[in-house]
């Protein structure tokens, strides 16, 4: 018998940032700076971020959460329309029509690459239907076009790209260069990372105004203005109910740092992608690596792949607890919303395929920080407990 492997000593977590001293020492200027909130800094990110993704506006907000909310209300999203979005899916993805007295409709997900298709949403659609919140998953671009083509045109579609920063559509344009409502997160796990933090990139100047006001308290003056600026102060009042949920410097000052080093991370996930999708293709209990993973149009923000339970001789869940003995942070993306209790009682949906995927999917760890000798001990972990089971069935 050959020995045990050795276990590392660290947990290696699913999506691990990564902050540099740039990083650092720009959090260090802006709180010697004496403003830390909503000011120019904030202004320079959302300009960069702009460029970045190809569209002429980007308002930046406290959450990703908050850029669907608001972007629901920008769309006129009101009491009693239905919102179609996927059930496998962060809840904030149908969190945010509940919050407005919408009502989320779960649609099923394609086998090959677990995004919502024209036909899956198609199949839902009622004349209660105001818009489609879309989530780019994992980092895997939806054709937004061909979508668009195939839905009645009364129907919004807001794209959900919390995966999908540096994700590239069909034709090879950025995700948030297509015209809709675009969210994305700064989620602390997130490709692009300030802890908290969101955006909708957008290419109405109205629609743009409007978000930036009801961000913060429905104020048409920003903050930093009303402070720097002594003599602003007649100002038009609140016209509409606003929210609190705005950006701050401190964040942005971090956002442009991670913005800029971009392309290294990118290079980082490929290398941990590719290595992944390479190991997976020679063992049989894999059922499939989500299409695309491997594209360079695919942000690779989770890899994700799909066991065969019967393949593997145990469930997914007890696969993934093994793996947790060995330091190895797998991670499920999702649990479908419409098996959880809360959202089976809004939408108690059948989705053929999501359920299917259900207890299959897993998510490999992946993430600016890791190395590739991070990867390798993965799939030399997953390669030893997938051998170990073989080799119990052979007695
Ligand atoms: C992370 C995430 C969100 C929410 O982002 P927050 O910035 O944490 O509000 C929304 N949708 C999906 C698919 C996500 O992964």
């Amino acid at each position: 018998m050959s020995p045990p492997l050795p276990t590392r000593p660290d947990y290696l977590a699913f999506g691990r940032p990564d902050f540099s001293d740039a990083e650092i020492d720009a959090v260090a200027r802006v709180l010697r700076s004496g403003w830390i909130g909503m000011g120019q800094e904030t202004v320079a990110f959302e300009q960069e971020l702009a460029k970045a993704v190809g569209a002429p506006y980007v308002v930046t907000v406290d959450t990703c959460t908050s850029a669907i909310f608001l972007s629901l209300v920008a769309e006129g999203v009101a009491a009693g329309d239905e919102v179609i979005t996927p059930s496998l899916t962060w809840c904030a993805t149908a969190n945010a029509s509940i919050y407005l007295g919408a009502k989320p409709v779960f649609c099923d997900v394609d086998p090959a690459t677990f995004c919502v298709t024209p036909e899956s949403i198609a199949r839902r659609i009622t004349d209660r239907t105001k818009a489609v919140v879309i989530v780019h998953y994992a980092g895997y671009a939806i054709d937004v076009k061909a979508l668009r083509a195939a839905l009645p045109a009364r129907v919004k579609i807001i794209e959900d790209a919390a995966h999908a920063f540096g994700s590239r559509y069909a034709d090879g344009t950025p995700v948030g260069s297509s015209g809709n409502l675009t969210c994305f997160s700064f989620y602390a796990n997130k490709n692009l990372s300030t802890g908290e933090g969101g955006a909708v990139a957008l290419f109405d100047e109205e629609k743009a105004a409007r978000i930036a006001t009801l961000r913060q308290n429905a104020q048409a003056a920003d903050a930093w203005k009303r402070f720097t600026h002594a003599n602003t102060v007649l100002l038009p009042g609140i016209r509409e109910l606003g929210y609190k949920m705005n950006y701050t410097d401190l964040q942005a000052c971090i956002g442009r740092k991670q913005l800029a080093r971009q392309p290294e991370f990118a290079v980082r996930r490929r290398a941990i992608a590719e290595r992944y999708a390479r190991a997976l293709a020679g063992m049989p209990q894999a059922e499939r690596v989500q299409a695309g993973a491997t594209d360079a149009r695919h942000a690779r923000h989770l890899f994700v792949v799909a066991w065969d339970p019967q393949k593997l001789g145990r469930s997914r869940n007890d696969f993934l607890l093994e793996l947790r003995g060995r330091n190895v942070g797998a991670s499920v993306h999702y649990l479908p919303l419409h098996l959880m209790p809360y959202y089976r009682d809004i939408d108690p949906a059948k989705l053929e395929v999501t359920e299917h995927l259900a207890p299959r999917i897993m998510t490999l760890p992946i993430g600016a920080a890791m190395t590739e000798a991070d990867a390798d001990y993965v799939v030399t972990h997953l390669r030893d407990l997938l051998a170990i089971q073989e080799k119990a069935h052979e007695v």
